[in-house]
């Protein structure tokens, strides 16, 4: 069994970029190179501007080569709970963003050429509860009533023909929903934003940001420093010390995968006929789909914990019990690969957008960055030539974690209470 991303391990990357030589001066330097970093890149490299990429390990390291690959649908919490929370004009507004952003992954894989197994599979909600999938009911006559947003529902006692499996209690199928190859992707932005000039940085971490006038920047990196005019910050779950302010509102919280042996066509054929992504309606959410050679990716907060090779391993045995929970027929099926990565979670699960401090930063997908982060590199382009009104998150408060200030010590706790309401609710 691999320890690393299946993603990471069948894309080629884009290249070596581990000693290139620092440009003395950019219009932008962008820090971290996952989906957010290399979108940025690419649209405003497009647009004429010079770009620096500096990433602390390998493009693609972090979130964006190690998901689900599942270009979904829908804000990170439910849509009642949004209409609640904000009101229905709002809450359907900041819903169809998700719409647009998987158009735009759609449209860069198209017009960049991408070859990234792009598909619009649609997705797969599954109630985990009878009163989940009642939620459902309600959320799909407001989204069909306010969001022209129609999905199909799918009672218990015709599931099989959506899954083969009996764990169930209804599912709603969101036909919009993309399944898209996250390695070939991160590679197939690299390649384009190198194309259009910008320069990538690998091994590069930024230690430091000296603030010399209201945006410009002298940008401290591991490999020497250089001048920016802008920077842009997308660092997601792996913000670390760089930006206190940005570390205190971001809680990283490992969501664990593995990948099985290739599956026969008939197996495959019965477990998601229509191979759709899917995931559940559980806190402790268990997400899956088939990979483009026929495996199945099965994945989970398992754990409520840190990635680490240990906890990976530990969480890795987890999902593969879960497996046979929720497939009885793959009991035995050999696992191939098996990773975790940090998911980059906001106080109210909401992305996060805009310039503080003179830095431009887009954070807090909470689990749902693949379409996102990807869209907001398009929306910060926009933004950095002025246009903050492309910012669908820019009213949104941007809270910091109460207790949080370095590595989240609360993540057991917390992961107690929603295995807790996971059984009661
Ligand atoms: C296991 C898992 C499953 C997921 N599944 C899905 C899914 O199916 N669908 C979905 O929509 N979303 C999913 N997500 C979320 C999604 O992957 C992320 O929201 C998205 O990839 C975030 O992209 P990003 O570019 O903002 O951040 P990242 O890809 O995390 O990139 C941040 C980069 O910043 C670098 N960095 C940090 N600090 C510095 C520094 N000081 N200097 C230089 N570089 C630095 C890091 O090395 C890292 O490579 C999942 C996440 C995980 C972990």
């Amino acid at each position: 069994m691999k320890l690393t991303s299946y993603w990471l391990d069948t894309a080629k990357p884009a290249g070596d970029f581990r000693h290139q030589e620092l440009p003395a001066s950019v219009d932008v330097a962008v820090v971290g190179g996952g989906l957010t970093g290399l979108s940025t890149a690419l649209h405003l490299a497009r647009q004429g501007a010079s770009v620096a990429v500096l990433e602390a390990h390998t493009l693609g390291w972090g979130a964006s080569g190690r998901n689900g690959g599942m270009a979904t649908t829908g804000l990170a919490i439910d849509f009642t709970k949004a209409v609640k929370r904000y009101g229905l004009d709002s809450a359907t507004r900041m819903f169809t963003v998700y719409n647009d952003a998987i158009d735009t992954v759609e449209d860069v894989v198209r017009t960049e050429g991408i070859d990234c197994d792009f598909e619009r599979v649609g997705k797969l909600n599954l109630a985990s509860k009878p009163a989940h999938y009642e939620e459902f009911q309600r959320s799909a006559d407001l989204l069909a009533l306010h969001a022209n947003h129609e999905v199909t529902l799918v009672p218990r006692n015709r599931i099989r023909d959506e899954i083969g499996s009996d764990f169930y209690h209804g599912a709603m199928v969101d036909p919009l929903a993309a399944g898209v190859h996250v390695g070939k992707l991160c590679s197939g932005l690299a390649m384009a934003a190198s194309q259009y000039g910008a320069s990538l940085h690998e091994d590069c971490e930024v230690v430091s940001l000296e603030r010399l006038g209201t945006r410009r920047h002298r940008v401290v990196t591991a490999q020497g420093s250089l001048l920016a005019d802008d920077v842009v910050v997308g660092t997601s779950g792996y913000s670390g010390k760089l930006l206190p302010w940005l570390r205190r509102r971001i809680v990283p919280i490992g969501s664990f995968i593995v990948v099985t042996e290739p599956l026969d066509r008939a197996v495959i054929d019965e477990l998601l006929p229509h191979r759709r992504v899917a995931s559940d309606s559980k806190n402790l959410v268990y997400y899956f789909r088939i990979t483009p050679d026929n495996r199945l990716l099965f994945g989970g907060r398992a754990r409520f914990a840190m990635s680490s090779p240990g906890s990976d391993l530990r969480s890795g045995d987890i999902l593969r019990r879960a497996i046979t929970k929720v497939f009885p027929r793959l009991r035995g099926v050999g696992i191939d690969y098996c990773w975790g990565g940090l998911v980059d979670m906001s106080l109210d699960q909401m992305v996060h957008a805009g310039r503080r401090d003179g830095v431009f930063y887009s954070v807090g997908y909470s689990g749902h960055g693949v379409q996102m982060a990807t869209h907001m590199g398009k929306v910060v382009a926009q933004m950095l030539e002025g246009d903050h009104s492309a910012n669908p998150w820019g009213e949104l408060p941007f809270h910091a974690v109460p207790g949080h200030v370095g590595p989240p010590w609360f993540l057991p706790p917390v992961g107690a209470y929603f295995r807790f309401l996971d059984l009661v609710k």
